[in-house]
């Protein structure tokens, strides 16, 4: 598979090879990165990407999630383009910043105010910041196979560029080792950070009694709860949260929110945002050349009043379910160690029969079936992450569903 693939790509060899001297692993964002190296991609429009060694695939990964919308969707495109005409280093407050906080604020109702920042990992870094200057307490729950951004990584341990906090590692779908922790720390701990899903961790859901649990234990203790809702905020209008009825404390957005543009944000209680409000008293300031820079403001605004309506995300959840459901179906009927885990839209490949409920479950996974995998997905003309993770776009049809089910049940037999 891996001979074929090289034979198939020599561009992208060729550029791979020139990336790496001006840049350590021949990227810029470590996540892209893939042995022998990736394709490199041309072009994109609609649900398809073009590569430089003229491959045309389907894209299933769409931007490992902040594509929901696909490629260059018109009116996204139509709102961009127009702000840039009207200038685009401002440096100063404009419309459409207002506007786009108006309709994050209104979808998500545990969001009173929210702020921008250019990424999902510094909308994580915010929601720290004020959760330990709020409480004035220091310690930070986290889990195990979490992951809130470049910086914020957590394996076993967190990783050795994981910014400094005073974290406390509990174990995901695990309440009793979070009221282990709240037990022995009780009022030093200052939020609790986690994904409803774990979502580069595998895709791994959180159970409604964890997630319901943890609300419940900051509670109890003073603690806030901070849903990481980057990736899981597109299962519903109002997220994941909406699904659960679970409402945290502060929230952390990004990915497709801005029509796929740079984007993050963070928001919640009132009172906590009012840290940032001078006018009220607040002592802390956030700020960020880019924040409410005029593209991804004007391309988020477009995004949500004209593309995502509340019906296409939920016919794209289900989509996402049907398509979970097959992959598992085909993997047993081929008899392969392999199963899909998810919510919605958003599904990871793991290289083990399963059942996978926590990221215990991944640790003997077989990483060879993914990487042959991942190559038969690409020599059939289909973008998935090389870890596995699928996200579905609005793009990506109940056609599409079939003929990629057809690519997964020839897996095996022609590799
Ligand atoms: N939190 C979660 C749950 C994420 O999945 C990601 C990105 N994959 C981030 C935070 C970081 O977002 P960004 O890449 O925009 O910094």
């Amino acid at each position: 598979a891996r001979a074929s693939f090289v034979a198939a790509h020599p561009e992208a060899a060729t550029w791979s090879d020139r990336a790496r001297r001006v840049q350590p692993g021949g990227n810029t964002r470590s996540v892209l990165h893939v042995d022998p190296f990736p394709i490199r991609v041309d072009r994109a429009e609609g649900k398809h990407l073009w590569d430089l060694d003229g491959h045309r695939y389907v894209d299933l990964l769409g931007n490992y999630t902040a594509g929901l919308l696909g490629h260059s969707p018109e009116p996204v495109l139509a709102a961009a383009r127009a702000a840039l005409e009207s200038g685009w280093s401002l440096g100063a407050v404009h419309e459409n910043e207002v506007r786009l906080a108006e309709l994050i604020v209104e979808r998500f109702p545990s969001l009173d105010q929210v702020r921008f920042t250019n990424s999902g990992t510094e909308a994580n870094m915010m929601a720290l910041a004020v959760a330990t200057h709020h409480t004035g307490r220091r310690k930070v729950v986290v889990f195990r196979n979490g992951y809130h951004g470049g910086v914020l990584t957590f394996g076993a341990e967190p990783s050795p560029v994981t910014v400094p906090h005073d974290w406390v590692l509990c174990d995901f779908n695990d309440l009793d080792s979070v009221s282990a922790a709240f037990a022995e720390h009780g009022v030093e701990i200052a939020a609790v950070l986690v994904e409803p899903m774990q979502g580069s961790g595998g895709c791994i859901p959180g159970t409604p009694a964890f997630l319901a649990g943890l609300r419940s234990l900051c509670d109890d203790h003073g603690a806030l709860l901070v849903f990481d809702e980057v990736m899981t905020s597109r299962f519903s209008t109002g997220g994941a949260q909406q699904l659960l009825g679970v409402q945290p404390d502060m929230t952390t957005l990004g990915k497709y929110l801005a029509g796929g543009l740079t984007f993050g944000a963070f928001g919640g209680r009132a009172d906590v945002m009012a840290n940032f409000d001078p006018a009220a008293g607040g002592t802390l300031a956030h700020a960020g050349t880019f924040n409410n820079n005029v593209a991804s403001m004007a391309a988020g605004v477009a995004a949500l009043t004209e593309v995502l309506s509340p019906e296409l995300l939920d016919e794209v959840h289900a989509r996402g379910e049907r398509l979970r459901v097959r992959l598992n179906e085909a993997f047993a009927a081929a008899g392969l160690p392999m199963c899909a885990t998810g919510v919605g839209s958003l599904m990871n490949v793991h290289g083990t029969a399963g059942p996978v409920g926590t990221a215990a479950d991944l640790a003997d996974q077989d990483d060879r079936l993914r990487e042959l995998f991942y190559f038969h997905c690409l020599a059939n003309g289909y973008y998935i992450a090389r870890r596995g993770l699928i996200a579905l776009s609005i793009e990506i049809t109940d056609d599409d569903i079939d003929q990629f089910l057809d690519v997964v049940g020839s897996f095996g037999t022609d590799d």
